[in-house]
């Protein structure tokens, strides 16, 4: 009998066999709707943070550390004696937030508030600004001693591609779950900075001021962008924190907010322990409460009266029609593996269509609900570079943005390994020998290779949903109607190349393209005069100079003009009226605003240093409204928003030559 067998790893090859993918795009996604940041926001909608609806679903339905069996053990322990420890055959730790002297609250994220159901002007509730400091433990009867009760969970991860042991949330803490009425979204509220854990290992649990402003704009940025992500409800400065970090730096919290918070590294953890129990039962928590049920997820594809589409629907991620591999024994944990995959291809295409590059892809920052999620030293893309990483300690460039695909896959392969014996078993995985006893010694190698044949047909459709993808995305942000296959190479893979050799600014580009008319494009010459829109004011830095620049962008000037007469004119003339709208079209897909890390860098000094701080709202403002022209002068949240002309213009406008492809490092 061969209990707690575990798959042995699979090369990630599907992907590192090809020419490197280097980039995607995305259509409206249903959530845009329900998460669009400037209408709606009425004052009478919404409850207070104290009344919004709360559950604990993910403390009830799995195991807890047994040094605290219930919320009253872990509440009546000192506080100061829950510390960093190793924790087994559990999920979580109850454990309360760190109470804080004198919190700020520096800034809330409107589109947040909206989301989550809480009234505007809340945040100006004493209890709000507990609740989101850590003080204040909604939920819980202190008297009676019951009621519901603050997590850490316990998990794992690859980092940088070794294995590191349990990591878990280590300065995380979770407070309750809350279902908004109006859209029926469940997220889990979560503070991010809230003091030690079991899971702090040898840090102190605290975040400090920077990484936080960083983590709370981006978060609520990509959101604004379509990418799925974890989300920001506040910011909040700690003035009596001092943390150590290079220097001695100000704490702060950010109070965030996610369908789920688990990561391929809950299963890696498990499966290092070989606690198959606890696969199965997170697994199916995954599936039956996260997902909403099994039927919500990927269709079984050998199964001709359902489609192939995928995944869940109502949240968030579009769906495509992208066709998986024809046939396997598939089991519903099968069809788990596959959402999880199906999801982050999706989320990664998107990431890739808008340079968007995480910096730290370990397992335990990648989601299982296919979110963005872990914000370090993340960053957008200035200048077309597919080396490129935000990260300084990243030297063998691992998590660069070409590889950002790859890596993900690589991660997927991982959790491909904890679901194992779950996916190899096939119809037998309810047997109840295998379930409680595991694979039979004899069955043993028929069970790997099912597994691995699964994982690998499963990482053809995580390809072939991330080319899809990627595809629609580009497809919009050059204003395309339709996908043609000679576009790949003609159109994306062409003008990658000429950014990359001409240096020229990626996001930047597809804005200042949106505005440009075909009419100005008619004439060789024409082309080449317009090439310079794309071009820094301070002149080409790339490969050739500003002539060579000239010649390139005109000549792909030309092919990208044939295509808008072909998708949007009769294919030798379009109407001004048909291309005003595929500038109009354009502009919807393609930011005027995005938070680089120049602009971070700059609200970071002026709030910590000058002490400023509506620029932290103005600059939330941009974010959360990424594709206006302009902001001053224009309503937001139902009012006239004054904001600052020139500091739009100036963070819109070219990054600075010494702002441009800045690093940062993992010290947060
Ligand atoms: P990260 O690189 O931020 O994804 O963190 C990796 C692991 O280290 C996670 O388990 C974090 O919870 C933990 N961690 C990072 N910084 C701290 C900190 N200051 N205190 C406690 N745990 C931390
Ligand atoms: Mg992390």
């Amino acid at each position: 009998m061969l209990r707690n067998r575990i798959i042995p790893r699979s090369t990630p090859r599907i992907l590192s066999t090809n020419p490197p993918l280097r980039r995607v795009q995305f259509q409206q996604p249903a959530h845009r709707m329900a998460s669009s940041t400037t209408n709606g926001a009425g004052a009478d909608v919404g409850a207070s943070i104290n009344d919004i609806l709360k559950s604990w679903n993910f403390t009830s339905k799995l195991p807890a550390d047994a040094l605290y069996p219930t919320p009253a053990d872990s509440h009546k322990t000192p506080r100061g004696e829950i510390g960093p420890r190793m924790v087994r055959d559990a999920i979580f730790t109850w454990v309360r937030p760190q109470p804080v002297k004198d919190p700020e609250l520096l800034a809330v994220s409107p589109a947040a508030m909206r989301d989550l159901g809480i009234r505007p002007g809340d945040e100006k509730n004493p209890d709000f600004v507990a609740t989101v400091a850590g003080n204040k433990i909604q939920g819980w009867n202190e008297e009676k001693g019951e009621g519901g009760y603050p997590w850490a969970q316990c998990y794992g991860g690859f980092q940088f591609g070794s294995w590191a042991g349990q990591l878990g949330d280590g300065r995380a803490i979770s407070l309750f779950e809350t279902t908004n009425p109006e859209t029926g979204v469940r997220y889990e509220l979560q503070l991010k900075g809230a003091g030690l854990t079991p899971y702090s290992r040898f840090a102190d649990g605290k975040a400090v001021l920077r990484s936080s402003i960083r983590e709370f704009v981006v978060s609520e940025a990509l959101n604004a962008l379509g990418i799925p992500t974890t989300r920001a409800l506040s910011l909040t400065l700690l003035p009596d924190e001092k943390v150590r970090r290079e220097t001695i730096e100000p704490g702060a919290i950010v109070a965030r907010f996610a369908q789920s918070w688990l990561r391929i590294g809950n299963f890696d953890i498990l499966r290092s322990r070989g606690d198959r129990k606890n696969i199965r039962r997170l697994a199916t928590y995954l599936a039956e409460d996260v997902f909403g049920g099994w039927e919500n997820l990927s269709a079984r594809l050998e199964d001709p009266d359902k489609p192939t589409e995928s995944p869940a629907p109502q949240r968030g991620v579009p769906s495509d029609k992208i066709e998986g591999p024809s046939e396997s024994a598939e089991n519903r944990f099968t069809r788990l593996y596959r959402e999880v995959a199906r999801r982050n291809a999706l989320t990664v295409a998107k990431w890739q269509a808008y340079g968007f590059m995480n910096g730290v892809l370990n397992t335990d920052n990648t989601s299982l609900y296919g979110l963005s999620i872990d914000f370090g030293p993340f960053a957008f893309m200035d200048n077309f570079d597919p080396m490129y990483t935000p990260n300084h300690d990243d030297s063998l460039l691992r998590y660069s943005y070409r590889n950002q695909p790859s890596i993900i896959w690589w991660n997927l392969v991982r959790l491909g390994e904890s679901l194992g014996e779950l996916l190899g078993a096939g119809e037998g995985v309810d047997k109840k020998k295998f379930v409680e006893d595991g694979v039979e010694e004899d069955e043993a190698s028929e069970l790997i290779a099912r597994a691995e044949k699964i994982i690998t047909q499963t990482g053809e459709e995580y390809k072939a949903v991330f080319l899809g993808e990627y595809k629609r995305v580009m497809t919009a942000r050059l204003g395309l109607k339709n996908f043609k296959e000679s576009d790949f190479d003609q159109l994306f893979s062409e003008l990658l190349d000429a950014m990359e050799a001409l240096e020229l600014d990626f996001n930047l580009f597809f804005r200042r393209l949106s505005s440009v008319k075909i009419s100005e494009l008619e004439s060789e010459q024409a082309r080449q005069d317009k090439a310079a829109v794309f071009f820094y004011q301070d002149g080409v830095t790339g490969s050739g100079g500003e002539e060579e620049g000239r010649k390139r962008m005109g000549a792909w000037l030309e092919r990208w003009r044939q295509r808008i007469l072909e998708d949007w004119g009769d294919g030798s003339s379009v109407s001004e009226e048909a291309d005003a709208q595929r500038t109009d079209a354009m502009k919807k897909v393609n930011p005027n605003f995005i938070p680089r890390s120049w602009i971070l860098d700059e609200v970071i000094r002026r709030v910590e240093k000058g002490k400023e701080r509506d620029v932290i709202d103005r600059l939330m403002i941009m974010a959360l409204n990424p594709f206006e022209d302009s902001w001053a002068g224009r309503e937001f949240n139902g009012k006239t928003y004054e904001g600052d002309k020139e500091e739009e213009t100036r963070w819109t406008a070219d990054v600075p030559r010494v702002g441009r492809a800045m690093q940062c490092s993992c010290s947060s």
